[in-house]
């Protein structure tokens, strides 16, 4: 029971990157704990906080189901990779250490542990400033700023493809840190930058002068013209005063891209960048001019400087309002109780993972795939959504009859089944009706 306890008090602190060098040092990397993954309750039960908080200071809800269900879906496409090999940040860094190291720091040493937390976390400011001044890398992080609202769910909207990028910036350490220790901070360094994402914090006094926090992380999610490229930093603000990128907030903040997407589609809030920079790129004749599209800012435009200028980019008028269609409360019900299903499909690869047969794994993980991206073409309401639900529902009833997916009570498994077949149902009277009315139009 005090174990149970110790292990709960360990968890909840580490999503604060509040544990001491005594109780997170280990020798090897198979023996630090999976943080990020014990960290789910904790980002569970946080939200919820903020749901219940948020209604009860302002009348309203902080987060709409459309956007949150985007934002937790883009965080579980970027650990999906994760299912089949160890991260590249580790991977990289291991290699390095094996190969290359010189010194050796004592891996139980709380001054080693010290030193790589003021080093991840120093790596992490440039990653993420690196991520901003070129456009290549943009693509990949611009998915964690695609929200136009600021909330705990918005923490978890993440790019799937940043990081293999940003594992160059952590191998200096690799030359005396040993694995294990960067392997706890790495992890603790993405696991502080939850708490950030809210707007129910105002202000923390004297903690602002040294720490990242909710004010000067909203700052950084701003589309206002003094919030383009500031406050960088993950877990310490000092590297924005110390290095020039420091903005403290002033107007209200208006979040979001430059260009917001307005759209739930998970896939194109992945990857939709990457086409829109290629596109940029064959506008240009001249062969530096294409090439500078890719490693300038992301406001860059020939002529400019490295960044661009702020100045074209749209006026922030502070009316603007998040993009959030009207779409009925069925639908909401629905998109609510797939995306749980789902939630528990999700929970279980990653908790089974070193059991299941790897087949198993790859058909469950596309399961998760297929499902995300349609509940978001359901959200978007868009004309493929019946036929993408149909063919998914299939996928889901069969795999409840050869038990890959279990409710989470024994008691669930018949009603789960009845509202699969309702849903099967449903979508094939929706895509008759919808060719219907195609061909009455066309007539
Ligand atoms: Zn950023
Ligand atoms: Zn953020």
């Amino acid at each position: 029971m005090a174990a149970d306890v110790a292990a709960a008090s360990r968890g909840f602190r580490s999503v604060f990157s509040l544990l001491t060098p005594n109780e997170s040092s280990f020798q090897t990397v198979d023996e630090v704990p999976k943080y990020v993954q014990q960290a789910t309750p904790y980002f569970v039960g946080l939200m919820l906080l903020e749901l219940l908080v948020g209604v009860l200071r302002t009348g309203g809800s902080v987060v709409t189901l459309s956007d949150g269900v985007t934002s937790i879906s883009a965080g579980m496409i970027s650990r999906l990779p994760l299912l089949l090999f160890r991260g590249c940040e580790l991977t990289a860094y291991v290699y390095v250490w094996d190969h290359f190291h010189l010194m050796d720091l004592p891996w139980d040493s709380a001054w080693t542990w010290w030193i790589t937390l003021l080093g991840v976390d120093l790596g992490y400011y440039w990653v993420h400033r690196c991520s901003h001044e070129v456009a290549l890398l943009w693509a990949a992080h611009q998915v964690h700023h695609s929200s136009e609202y600021y909330n705990l769910t918005t923490a978890l909207r993440q790019s799937v493809a940043q990081q293999f990028s940003s594992w160059i910036f952590y191998l200096p350490l690799a030359l005396a840190v040993p694995p294990s220790v960067f392997a706890v901070h790495i992890q603790l360094n993405l696991l502080y930058q939850f708490w950030i994402h809210t707007e129910l914090i105002s202000d923390l006094g004297p903690l602002e002068w040294i720490f990242n926090t909710p004010k000067h992380h909203r700052v950084h999610h701003g589309r206002n013209i003094y919030c383009l490229d500031k406050n960088y930093g993950g877990i310490l603000i000092i590297w924005d005063r110390l290095f020039g990128t420091f903005a403290p907030e002033s107007d209200k903040v208006i979040y979001g891209l430059v260009f917001p997407i307005r759209t739930f589609e998970t896939l194109h809030v992945q990857f939709h960048y990457y086409s829109h920079l290629w596109k940029r790129s064959r506008r240009y004749r001249n062969v530096s001019d294409k090439i500078l599209t890719f490693i300038n800012g992301p406001s860059w435009k020939p002529g400019k400087r490295r960044l661009g200028d702020y100045q074209d980019n749209p006026k922030v008028t502070l009316k603007e309002v998040p993009h959030n269609p009207s779409w009925s409360l069925l639908l909401h019900v629905y998109v609510a109780v797939h995306f749980l299903l789902v939630l528990r499909i999700y929970h279980g690869l990653f908790g089974n993972q070193m059991v299941l047969p790897q087949g198993t794994v790859v058909a469950l993980t596309a399961h998760v795939l297929l499902t995300l991206t349609a509940l978001g073409y359901v959200i978007d309401q868009r004309p493929w959504a019946p036929f993408l639900e149909t063919i998914r529902c299939v996928v889901l009833m069969i795999l409840l009859r050869l038990g890959h997916v279990t409710p989470v009570l024994p008691s669930l498994a018949a009603p789960t089944q009845a509202f699969v077949s309702l849903s099967l149902i449903y979508w094939i009277l929706q895509g008759f009706s919808q060719r219907l009315r195609i061909n009455n139009k066309s007539d």
